[in-house]
């Protein structure tokens, strides 16, 4: 099936929502969010699991460090026992495999002391404080120290023995590889001094740090442990940066989206609008409009079409030749019009057809034929407009049987002027051969040499003569008794149907014909028929007289009443009546046209006259001619 050219868009309804183009931005919203949300959701939980093991770690980092302190103190213990048990004197103390062990280690220094606090022996000799040890191990800060008391004689203290170590050092040997590269770890004391650390530099205020006291094993000192992972806060991750990008392009792909829409929603309005107009057009059109596609399928009709067959315009649409509104007995001429119609031959000037309506009545149209191209410009079928016509072709019918009847009338007139002018003007003659031969048979018929024979045919001329006299006044006496049907009637109507009579006549000399008739005209007593024959005949004369000039062409019919009559005039712009006189113009027979008869003038005359009025021919002021008769008033308006 070819496809159908889209004409029947108008009822289909594409609904474009407004808010449509905000649909993906909202959505992509929504899914950023939830993702935010599991993004500190996922942040928190790593935070809090960052701390259990930061707390899980330092505790079991300061019990290691505790109990390799309780080691060394143990060591050292050891060592003062010996020197309690005076198998260690001073001398030897340096050489001492205790002393010696504990300064491979991380001792920095082992001092005795004496009871008097005096030093009674200090390794290495190079590190021996000037002063007072105690005060001297706690000022350096990198250092810490273990002592253990010397038992003296009779109870009293027998002095004490110390030993400075490097926390760097202890924190060195002491912290495993995998804990020194997750943390930073410091040994700080109470105003937050750093002792010792595995890492140079304070710790970052973005670090997650955890503190152990270090009391009783190092008192006033705390192990800190920051972490060296750092958590990224959730709004400055990967996804979010993603997310960032993907919102930003989303929010320019709506808003371009949104003008694309808004645009394209001006122009369905535009749309809508044109569409409504056009419906609204065509439905009211008064003429029918019929598409048809390249087979001559109807493809579309308007209402006016539809109705003027009979039918909705949906039970034609889809129809294919031959139509149901094709008259049944004019199958094959209606089939061969609508070959020739397809085949692109339809007459571009129109052309006349015959339709069917569905209740039988026959519809007579008029047919303009025009191709049907799409936007491409190609042509997809044929576009007709159609005009019904059976109105007009009624009129018309009504009016050449009017005008028929009128010739026919004029004609019976013109041939009763004719009788009666023939028979005025050989009453006369007649007349005359008959007082001729009376007078011819008088003399002769005193005299004897005359051939009675011949006075004989003489008397016959005579009795033929007066036989025709008798004739022709027979006729005269049958055509003046001849009465028009006078009645009371409104001349503006005699006037106007008279006008419209010569319609045709007058659109094809292009003469435009002005009635001026006075308000409130009396009724006149006339034979309305006759009279309108009078007004026909004045606006033909003058329609002919004006048809051979150029520029304007114009009549005007009036009427007025003058006393007891009503006075019509017809005026023209023509050449006027050339000092012709109104007699010779009113004689029988007159006429300046090659095909004239000279018989107009005379039967409007009689016919005036016997309506007891008096038609005159004069030349108009502003030139042309000027015709005018007058007719008695209706006594009743007299009254
Ligand atoms: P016909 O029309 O057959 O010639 P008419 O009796 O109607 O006979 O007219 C007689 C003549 O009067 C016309 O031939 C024409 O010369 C003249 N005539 C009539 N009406 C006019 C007019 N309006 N203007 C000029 N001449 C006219």
């Amino acid at each position: 099936m070819p496809p159908r050219p889209r004409l029947q868009l108008l009822g289909s309804r594409i609904a474009l929502m407004p808010s449509l183009w905000a649909w993906p931005l909202v959505l992509s919203v929504l899914l950023v969010a939830g993702v935010m949300v599991w993004l500190h959701a996922k942040e928190v939980a790593d935070r809090e699991a960052q701390r259990a093991d930061l707390i899980s770690d330092s505790l079991s980092l300061e019990a290691q460090i505790t109990s390799r302190l309780d080691d060394e103190t143990a060591k050292l213990r050891a060592l003062a026992n010996e020197i309690e048990a005076k198998s260690l004197s001073a001398d030897v103390f340096a050489r001492h495999a205790l002393v010696l062990d504990g300064l491979r280690r991380f001792w920095v220094s082992v001092t005795w002391l004496g009871d008097d606090g005096r030093i009674m022996a200090h390794v290495p000799e190079d590190t021996v404080p000037a002063h007072d040890v105690t005060r001297n191990i706690d000022e350096a800060s990198m250092a810490g120290h273990l002592s253990v008391s010397l038992s003296g004689k009779d109870d009293h203290p027998g002095g004490m023995l110390v030993a400075r170590y490097s926390a760097g050092a202890l924190l060195r040997q002491k912290v495993p590889w995998w804990l020194a590269s997750k943390y930073d770890i410091r040994l700080v004391d109470e105003s937050d001094e750093v002792i010792a650390s595995t890492v140079d530099g304070p710790r970052r205020p973005t670090q997650a740090w955890y503190r152990v006291s270090m009391t009783p094993s190092m008192p006033n000192a705390w192990l800190e442990l920051s972490s060296r992972e750092r958590i990224t806060p959730w709004w400055r991750t990967m996804p979010m940066a993603l997310m960032g990008g993907f919102v930003m392009l989303l929010g320019v792909a709506s808003f371009m989206l949104r003008k694309q829409m808004h645009s394209v929603s001006r122009a369905e309005e535009a749309w809508r609008t044109e569409a409504a107009w056009r419906s609204a057009m065509e439905d009211s059109l008064a003429v029918g409009i019929r598409a048809r596609d390249m087979q001559g399928r109807l493809v579309y009709v308007n209402k006016t079409m539809a109705d003027m067959v009979g039918y909705q315009p949906d039970e034609l649409i889809g129809l294919m030749p031959p139509m149901p509104y094709w008259v049944p007995q004019e199958l094959e001429q209606s089939m061969s019009r609508h070959l020739r119609n397809m085949a692109g031959q339809a007459p571009r000037e129109g052309y006349e057809s015959r339709w069917q309506h569905r209740d039988g009545s026959v519809v007579e149209v008029m047919v303009f034929e025009a191709p049907l191209v799409d936007a491409k410009g190609q042509q997809i079928g044929w576009m007709a407009s159609i005009l019904n016509i059976t109105e007009r072709k009624r009129m018309e019918e009504r009016e050449r049987k009017q005008l028929e009847t009128m010739a026919h009338h004029a004609r019976l007139t013109m041939l009763g002027e004719v009788a009666s002018t023939l028979a005025h003007e050989l009453n006369q003659p007649l007349s005359a051969i008959a007082s001729y031969n009376a007078g011819l048979l008088n003399a002769l018929g005193e005299r004897p040499d005359i051939d009675p024979q011949i006075i004989k045919a003489m008397q016959r001329m005579g009795e033929q003569a007066s036989h025709a006299g008798r004739i022709v006044k027979r006729i005269r006496e049958f055509l003046t008794r001849r009465e028009p049907q006078r009645e009371p009637c409104a001349i503006q109507g005699v006037i106007e149907s008279g006008v419209s009579l010569l319609k045709r006549d007058l659109s094809r000399h292009h003469v435009h014909v002005d009635i001026r008739c006075d308000a409130h005209l009396p009724k006149v007593v006339a034979d309305p028929v006759l009279i309108e024959q009078v007004v026909v005949n004045l606006v033909r004369n003058a329609c002919d007289a004006l048809s051979a000039q150029p520029g304007e062409r114009r009549i005007v019919v009036g009427a007025g009443q003058a006393g007891g009559f009503v006075r019509v005039t017809v005026t023209d712009n023509g050449p006027g009546l050339k000092g012709q006189s109104s007699q010779r113009l009113f004689a029988p027979f007159f006429s300046t046209k090659s095909d004239g008869m000279g018989m107009g003038l005379a039967i409007c005359r009689s016919i005036v006259e016997l309506h007891y009025g008096v038609l005159d021919a004069d030349e108009a002021p502003e030139g042309g001619a000027l015709f005018s008769f007058s007719l008695p008033v209706s006594q009743e308006e007299l009254t």
